[in-house]
């Protein structure tokens, strides 16, 4: 058995540990929990890999980032230490591979992301294994107070428990005093296991310069030019910018390429290798960009608009200057900006009558009921993240719970012949097996089966059948596809006032949008303030500077006022063009305001309406007053 320090030096080839690392350790050594605030960065990740050497049993890591799981693993793997990671991209044989090592222990580290832990098949397979420690990772999305709440990581601390995880290693880079707070209640986590080492980077020189729109392209222009051959990142808010932008510094001779969600995933890849690699040396990009980018010399972060929250601030600028060389991150902002991300959190809150409409159909479900977010999603025209929300405010309230998630259809594909795999067990199974088999449809290669109808038909435990099948797979003489996730839910305490719920739960959503306007609020006060930015930036995450940092452009003396926001009215003649087609997905002034606002509902994006020439025409007006514009031309 090898000590800490050996470990550190021997399997991790590191010297020492950095600031918080050692605190955190000895804390889960000793069997309490904890959460580690370290800046990106920092070192979060030899927080649980070393702990996870040296506990028995495994280690789970639940990260929201696929692309972050296989570089973590791949870095493990070159140390020579046991990791796997579990995501959309593991075919059925590594999977099988995957579940033997953790069986015979050989696996000490698991990824996963986060939806895998909804799967029931999954996690009948870990509650069979000792875990040692589940790490969270990206655990501000645990906190409706973060900027990046996330309604399944809310059920993570309840998970923990039926697990029976032996402690939870929480981490982030980005919490305020609140959302830390959150996270400790969460996984019960005591105060003096909250270890956080300070957000101040000395080595980013932060500088806020206010611009026009329309000035905008030539500022980046000239800052980028001053350093034509450094790594950079441009950041934008929407995808088209960041493919004009792109487009605008390529034919100026410099080395940039766009990045962004609406890219192909093989187009993404390449332009995230070539900056890795350094064959491109600028990327635009939208916030989809960057997590877990661990390039160390990115020497510039250029905020093209303004970015949603300080949280999502931080996060970005942290990925300059990562081998500590002075680093760049310039704000271009405009306060013009501020429409359009208002406009995106207008429009994430749902109609007051699909909600009203989604809580009927709730309310009138049985006492067991089962459901499927994309089939509600279409017929509410509410998007699945809202769905999501609504769901986990309704289980936090007590209302419903969730019970398992379920495949409606299992396709098994047999290794070897039917008769052989019923030859392998003894009569009663077999038969049971025949029947099983008897009751799918046969294809050319699939055997399909939907379990409930079988089971139904059967007279026979559905749980049998799954069970069944599991250990088919896991013996590897079928291989096994799954289809039509539903999940299933309990209703607890039946609501008598439907109206009521409707009502709290608008409330509830309104509160959400409201901290998300006050978010953006707190990027414009910071950037507008004329004292030292890096004070301003930490001091938001409780930290106290105790000097001004003495090289951000406040500090210097180069403090702009911002030009006053241009207001734009609606444009009602593009409105009453668009009514006049009575397009079915625009029946209500909401939809009919998101669309003109260039936010897409499940409803738009099926009718294919983010094409059409005035999809986003009044996204530079306040989402508001197009609402307002919307229903008095559609209800007059
Ligand atoms: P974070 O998850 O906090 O953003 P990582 O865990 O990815 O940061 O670590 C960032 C980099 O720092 C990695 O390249 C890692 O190998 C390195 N690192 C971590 N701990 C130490 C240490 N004690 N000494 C030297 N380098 C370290």
């Amino acid at each position: 058995m090898l000590t800490l320090q050996q470990h550190l030096q021997q399997t991790f080839k590191l010297q020492g540990f950095r600031p918080g690392q050692e605190r955190v350790i000895n804390a889960l050594l000793a069997g309490r929990s904890a959460l580690a605030v370290f800046p990106t960065g920092g070192g979060k990740s030899l927080c649980y890999q070393l702990p996870a050497l040296m506990l028995d049993g495994v280690t789970l890591v639940v990260s929201p980032l696929i692309a972050l799981m296989k570089d973590q693993v791949d870095q493990l793997h070159r140390l020579g230490i046991a990791a796997a990671r579990l995501d959309s991209s593991v075919d059925a044989e590594q999977l099988q591979s995957i579940y033997r090592g953790l069986e015979d222990g050989s696996i000490k580290l698991l990824y996963v992301a986060p939806e895998r832990l909804a799967n029931e098949r999954f996690l009948a397979r870990l509650k069979r294994l000792s875990i040692s420690m589940m790490a969270v990772d990206e655990a501000h999305c645990v906190s409706e107070w973060g900027h990046n709440f996330r309604p399944d990581y809310l059920k993570l601390a309840q998970l923990a428990k039926e697990l029976e995880v032996g402690r939870v290693l929480a981490l982030t880079a980005t919490a305020t005093p609140q959302v830390a707070q959150q996270i400790c209640d969460s996984f019960a986590i005591a105060p003096a296991d909250h270890v956080q080492t300070g957000f101040f980077r000395p080595n980013l020189a932060l500088s806020v310069r206010p611009y026009n729109v329309e000035e905008r392209g030539r500022a980046l222009l000239e800052a980028l030019q001053a350093r034509p051959s450094e790594p950079a990142i441009v950041y934008v808010t929407l995808q088209k910018t960041a493919t004009q932008v792109a487009a605008l510094l390529s034919e100026q001779g410099l080395n940039a390429q766009a990045y962004h969600a609406g890219l192909k995933g093989e187009e993404r890849h390449r332009v995230q290798e070539a900056f890795m690699s350094g064959q491109v040396n600028i990327v635009v990009a939208t916030i989809a960009f960057g997590m877990g980018i661990d390039k160390a010399d990115i020497r510039g972060i250029y905020h093209y608009n303004l970015p949603k929250s300080l949280e999502n601030y931080m996060q970005e600028i942290g990925r300059a200057g990562r081998d500590g060389e002075p680093s760049q991150c310039v704000l271009l902002a405009s306060s013009d900006d501020l429409t359009v991300l208002e406009n995106f959190s207008y429009g994430d809150t749902p109609d007051s009558e699909a909600l009203a409409g989604l809580i009927g159909w709730l309310v009138n479900q049985p006492a067991q009921f089962d459901l499927a977010v994309h089939e509600l999603s279409g017929q509410f025209d509410v998007r699945p993240l809202v769905i999501n929300t609504l769901l986990t405010y309704l289980e936090l309230d007590g209302i419903i719970r969730s019970t398992a998630p379920f495949y409606t259809e299992y396709k098994l594909a047999f290794q070897i012949s039917q008769a052989e795999v019923l030859a392998q067990f003894d009569h009663e199974r077999a038969d049971f097996l025949r029947q099983v088999f008897a009751a799918g449809k046969e294809g050319r290669i699939w055997l399909t089966l939907k379990p409930i109808a079988v089971a139904d038909q059967l007279q026979v435990d559905r749980v049998r059948i799954l069970k069944a099948i599991g250990y088919l797979e896991q013996q590897g003489m079928v291989e096994v596809r799954v289809a039509g996730v539903r999940q299933g839910y309990r209703m607890v305490n039946r609501p008598a006032d439907p109206q009521a719920l409707t009502a709290q739960i608008a409330e509830q959503f309104r509160v959400r949008e409201q901290r998300d306007i006050q978010r953006l609020q707190q990027v414009c006060n910071w950037a507008q303030s004329s004292d030292c930015y890096q004070r301003g930036l930490v001091g938001y995450f409780g930290e106290q500077l105790p000097q001004p940092c003495g090289q951000c452009s406040a500090c210097k003396g180069e403090h702009q006022r911002f030009p006053e926001r241009h207001r734009t009215a609606p444009d009602s003649a593009v409105i009453l063009a668009v009514i006049a087609q009575r397009h079915g997905a625009l029946a209500t002034p909401r939809q009919l305001a998101r669309f003109l606002c260039g936010i897409s509902s499940p409803r738009a994006s099926r009718a294919r309406l983010a094409r059409h020439p005035s999809f986003g025409s009044q996204m530079e007006v306040p989402f508001a007053e197009v609402l307002a514009t919307c229903r008095a031309m559609l209800e007059p």
